[in-house]
């Protein structure tokens, strides 16, 4: 935890859990991709934490924007980006929302089919698309499945009937899964497309631009590589596939550009035994599944957790949330280590929380209020 969220947590005392994301953090995050991957063009997924103060800062900076709605652009547009640094990258959108999009003046789109290509050239005519194209997220602790992207052999049909449309026919895109802790990942993809490329080339079709997608990681539990690391293994797959004829690149990372930025202060509110015998606690804190942490679906991404009594024996726990649906349990397949000293009422601060977790919180399941934030 940083000291500046540390004396603002000292300072503003309050109950509930409340999400505090420091922009210095966002700030060295922004210049460690800068530096990792000079060549390339950052653009931050709004979606993982679209706090004004997050997107104005990063606008600053720079950074270009990754979008999914309308709302989405209009943000980055309100925090200081100019259109030119949007991209509505969502392969499924509705027609209305692309011309709402070009009204803006948003050029940049994604695709994954011919149909999504149809509406793209019927409502921004003459824009730039992008192909995505399948990455199966292997490595990766929170995959993307294969809800979007085509199969590499029918991405080259994609972009030759966006340029028969009148689109730029403009480049490629795939995502390696999100938190990928294996920074070889991006080889494969960068292989598959280096012959679309090349297929297309064959075509008549001069592809411009490589979407390298998110996934960088942020730090939970495990230790992750340095960013360093992934520019460098990614550079070097750069030049494997494409020699030296490296197209334009751009990166859209989310989690890591925000995740270690942020710390939630919940509060225990009970403990309990399921019975006599039973060594497990139950912690059942006042933040869970609907309120801030949805990523612990399927106990996918496991939070680190402190306490003021860390330097106690540790026991088994199960940890949930405080609402009344039974899904609301955070850890149970994989006991969470918590102190045995642990009380009802005290503080727990979790790490890492700065992405995918106050949009993710439900409108007021049960009562208990959407997530509170704070930008320092
Ligand atoms: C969610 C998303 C990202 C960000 O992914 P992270 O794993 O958080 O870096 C990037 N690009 C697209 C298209 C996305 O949908």
């Amino acid at each position: 935890m940083t000291d500046r969220i540390k004396q603002f947590l000292a300072d503003n005392r309050e109950d509930g859990p409340r999400l505090v994301v420091d922009l210095d953090v966002v700030r060295d995050n922004y210049r460690s991709f800068a530096d990792a991957l000079p060549d390339t063009r950052v653009f931050y997924a709004v979606k993982a934490n679209p706090a004004p103060e997050i997107l104005s800062l990063l606008a600053g900076l720079g950074s270009c924007f990754d979008t999914a709605s309308v709302a989405e652009i209009e943000l980055a547009l309100a925090a200081g980006a100019s259109p030119d640094r949007v991209s509505f990258g969502n392969t499924i959108k509705k027609e209305k929302d692309i011309a709402r999009a070009f009204a803006l003046g948003v050029r940049l789109y994604a695709v994954d089919c011919g149909a999504e290509v149809e509406k793209v050239a019927r409502a921004a005519p003459g824009s730039k698309v992008f192909c995505r194209i399948l990455c199966d997220g292997a490595g990766a602790e929170w995959p993307l499945s294969r809800k979007f992207g085509c199969a590499p052999d029918m991405a080259a049909d994609v972009l030759e009937r966006a340029h028969a449309l009148g689109l730029v026919a403009h480049g490629l895109s795939f995502h390696v899964g999100s938190q990928q802790r294996n920074p070889r990942m991006w080889n494969r993809a960068l292989q598959v497309s280096a012959g679309i490329f090349r297929d297309l080339a064959e075509r008549g079709i001069q592809l411009a631009m490589l979407n390298l997608g998110g996934g960088f990681p942020t730090r939970y539990l495990k230790r992750v590589a340095p960013v360093q690391t992934y520019g460098q293994s990614i550079f070097r797959a750069l030049r494997r596939h494409f020699g030296n004829r490296i197209p334009e690149t751009i990166i859209e990372p989310g989690r890591g550009m925000v995740g270690d930025a942020g710390i939630i202060e919940a509060e225990v509110v009970l403990i309990s035994k399921k019975s006599q015998q039973d060594h497990v606690r139950w912690v059942y804190l006042d933040i869970g599944k609907f309120n801030g942490l949805a990523e612990t679906m399927d106990e996918m991404i496991r939070y680190p957790i402190r306490t003021d009594c860390d330097a106690e024996a540790l026991g088994p726990c199960v940890l949930a949330g405080p609402s009344c649906d039974s899904v609301d349990v955070l850890y149970e397949k994989d006991p969470y280590l918590l102190p045995v000293t642990l009380e009802i009422g005290a503080k727990v601060l979790i790490e890492g929380t700065g992405a995918y977790t106050t949009t993710y919180s439900t409108v007021g399941f049960n009562g208990f209020a959407p997530l509170k934030s704070y930008v320092i």
